[in-house]
Parts: structure tokens; C-alpha cells; sequence
């Protein structure tokens, strides 16, 4: 495995792989990588002849600077687990490399009818910069197909259409979210959670199957799912709400009748790490 800290290193190489014919497979990473950042990368070495991961924690995406100091590293374990996986090209870049000075970001990019809700208003500005990192990156990458997971839903539909409405020629894959065995969706920032703290985690995933079990009930309603969930989360002392919404799954438009496509997402603070999960079914 290369590992470029620059970007006209890693560019240069990318030449190289474009000359060749070979095609790229690209999983941007803020790092502290776990089986979810894994299954990403397998399924890339799986469709493409060359696989890319990006390590960089984006302080551009962080509302909270608390959050972005406290954001886990582990950069050697990373290094150690991404040769062992075969990756081939990291790109392990400093914020100076990416932005230069941060008076040269003067773009802001938004995508107005899916950052209505979930974690657009609860963190204000991180879909911009998760938006200008991505589309900085692919044009770094240029990249085939590009893997994103599920378990950031609203991430993924964003990224899906910034690349559909800008054109670029690159294919948005996202893959179901990785759990630890009880269930407790993989997530760098669990690593910052107690014992106690990771077993009430575990309500995030039990509250929204319950709402899930309860939406084939003949009386389910939109209020009663959340007012399940809502139980479920309360009952832990630690836990504080962010969100509950049940909306569509490809508009982010809330539903008003519990039939169809239904998307529960859950945003909650435990202390003052926050977590995020979500289901996807259809009834
Ligand atoms: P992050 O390092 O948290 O920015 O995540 C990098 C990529 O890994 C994003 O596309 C995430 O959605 C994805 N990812 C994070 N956790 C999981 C998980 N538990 N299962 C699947 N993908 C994940």
C-alpha cells in the first residue's frame, strides 16, 4: 500500500491508473476505521482493480468543535488494518494540504430539499462540508464507483444527488450499516462511550424495530411509532433526544400514513458523544 500525503503526489498516481486503464474504486474515511469502514472497502476491492481510502477528519463538516477535538484517531492500527485488507493507494492528507488557508473556501454548497431535516437543522453547516470535501476529494480520486454506507442515510441520498445533478461520472454505491453483535450500529464515536454507556446505546436499534413491529398494527399512526420510540430511548437515563422522524425514504418528505417505503432515522446524545442510526422498511 502507497500512502500520499499530497495531493499532486496522489494525483500523479491516479494518472497513472487512468493511463492504464485500470478503474478505481474510492471510501472516503475520517479514520479510526472499524468492520463498517471494512465492508466498504471489501466491496470495492471486489468491483474495481484499484481501491482508494481517504483518511481526513474534515474540520469544515464539524458544527461542534468539541466533537471535532475529541474525534477518535488511531492512525497507525488504520494503516496496519488497510495493508492487511490490500488497499492500495491511501490518501492521508493535513487540513493545509486540502484547503490551504480557510479563507479559500468562498463556495457553499447546498442541496435545499434533503437538508430540510434529520441532521441539516440539528447540525448546521456539516452537509455543506461534507459536500465540498466529497466533491474536492472525487476530483482528486477520479474514481469509477465511489461507497458510502447506509447508516449515514442522509449522507448517502446527498451524495447521490450531487453527483446525478453535477454529472460527475462517477457510481454512488451505499451498503447496508455493520452492527456489533447487539446490534449497536458500528460507529467510530461508540469508542468514546462507556460499558454502561454502550448498553444503552443498544435502545437506539431495539426502539426503532419495536416502532417497525408496532407499523403493521391496523391503528399504527406517525405519532404513535415516535411516541414508541420515544418510550423505548427515555427509559435510559443517559440518553437525550435529538430526533425521531419517520419520513420517506427517497424524498426525506415526512409521512403522514404508515404504509409504503418508511425510513426511521434517530439522532441521540449519550453525554455528549452523539449517535446516529436508522431502518428502512416497507409495510
Ligand atoms: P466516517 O469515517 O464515519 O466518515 O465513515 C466513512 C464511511 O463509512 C461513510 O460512508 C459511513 O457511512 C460508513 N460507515 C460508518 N459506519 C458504518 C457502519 N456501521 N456500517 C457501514 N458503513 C459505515
Amino acid at each position: 500500500m502507497e500512502i500520499h500525503n499530497s495531493v499532486k503526489g496522489l494525483k500523479e498516481k491516479i494518472k497513472s491508473f487512468k493511463i492504464g486503464n485500470k478503474s478505481i474504486g474510492f471510501v472516503p474515511t475520517m479514520g479510526f476505521l472499524h468492520k463498517g469502514h471494512f465492508s466498504l472497502i471489501e466491496a470495492s476491492k471486489k468491483d474495481s482493480d484499484i481501491t482508494i481510502v481517504s483518511i481526513f477528519v474534515n474540520p469544515l463538516q464539524f458544527n461542534d468543535s468539541n466533537d471535532f477535538e475529541k474525534y477518535p484517531k488511531n492512525e497507525e492500527g488504520d494503516i496496519e488494518n488497510l495493508r492487511k485488507l490490500g488497499v492500495d493507494i491511501l490518501f492521508l492528507p493535513n487540513t493545509e494540504e486540502i484547503y490551504g488557508t480557510i479563507g479559500n473556501i468562498k463556495i457553499e454548497m447546498k442541496i435545499p430539499s434533503l437538508m430540510k431535516n434529520l441532521c441539516a437543522p440539528s447540525r448546521p453547516g456539516h452537509f455543506e462540508g461534507v459536500l465540498h470535501i466529497v466533491s474536492k476529494l472525487f476530483n482528486y480520486v477520479l474514481p469509477d464507483r465511489a461507497y458510502f454506507g447506509l447508516k449515514d442515510y442522509q449522507q448517502y441520498l446527498i451524495i447521490k444527488e450531487l453527483v446525478n445533478n453535477l454529472s460527475f461520472p462517477i457510481e454512488i454505491i451505499g451498503l447496508e450499516t455493520i452492527r456489533e453483535e447487539s446490534m449497536l450500529a458500528m460507529s467510530s464515536r461508540n469508542s468514546r462511550l462507556s460499558g454502561e454507556e454502550l448498553e444503552e446505546a443498544t435502545l437506539l436499534f431495539r426502539s426503532m424495530k419495536m416502532a417497525e413491529k408496532n407499523s403493521r398494527k391496523n391503528n399504527a399512526s406517525i405519532p404513535m411509532l415516535k411516541e414508541i420510540i420515544k418510550e423505548i430511548l427515555l427509559s435510559s437515563r443517559s440518553i437525550k433526544i435529538d430526533y425521531i422522524e419517520i419520513l420517506d425514504p427517497e424524498s426525506l418528505e415526512p409521512k403522514e400514513i404508515v404504509s409504503g417505503k418508511i425510513l426511521i432515522a434517530l439522532a441521540v446524545f449519550i453525554g455528549n458523544v452523539r449517535l446516529i442510526d436508522n431502518i428502512r422498511f416497507e409495510v
